[in-house]
């Protein structure tokens, strides 16, 4: 299954210049993500893993649905002031500023490999910070998963050291 046919690009969201990549099609379609997570689950066929991190807020759809399919739990990585309890906070920089992720600091034991899930790799800054946070906790990335990919701003330059795959490139 062609999953591409089931992204919808959206002109000028959430502001002018920006073409924005509109995954509402995919998640509406049964099969297309049904599809979406199995190839997720197959891009770590090779890779064992003991938790899937999915990120705030899109990225937990496929998080949560990829820790399914493997019978592992789910940790999320999430905006600024979201999480209850003690937390871990890592910033990265946007076009305009600066932005934070965040995630609890017993979510991922020493040792642990984690998978790392989002909807669509574009500079890579907020993949990296996960990466950072899962780092500080001693945890291990074993990869990054994307549903997209924008190649074109090599955002997977900055994911040093890991395998990152995803299922949509443009
Ligand atoms: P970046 O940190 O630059 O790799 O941006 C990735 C994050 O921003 C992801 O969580 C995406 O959901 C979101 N994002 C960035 N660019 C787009 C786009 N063109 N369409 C949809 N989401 C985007």
């Amino acid at each position: 299954m062609d999953l591409k046919q089931f992204i919808r690009d959206v002109p000028d969201f959430p502001k002018p210049g920006i073409l924005f990549k509109d995954i509402t099609p995919l998640l509406r379609d049964g099969a297309a993500l049904r599809e979406s997570v199995r190839q997720l689950a197959e891009r770590l066929r090779a890779t064992p893993v003991d938790v899937v991190a999915g990120i705030e807020s899109r990225g937990f759809l496929f998080a949560a649905t990829l820790a399914i399919e493997l019978g592992v739990g789910l940790v999320p990585l999430r905006k600024p002031n979201k999480l209850p309890y003690t937390k871990l906070r890592e910033s990265y920089s946007l076009e305009y500023g600066t932005d934070s992720l965040e995630m609890h600091q017993d979510a991922v034991n020493p040792g642990e490999r984690v998978a790392l899930v989002d909807d669509l790799l574009a500079t890579g800054g907020t993949m990296g910070a996960a990466m950072r946070l899962v780092e500080r906790a001693g945890g291990r990335v074993a990869a990054c998963l994307f549903v997209i990919e924008l190649s074109v701003l090599h955002g997977r330059e900055k994911l040093v050291g890991v395998p990152v795959e995803a299922l949509i490139r443009y």
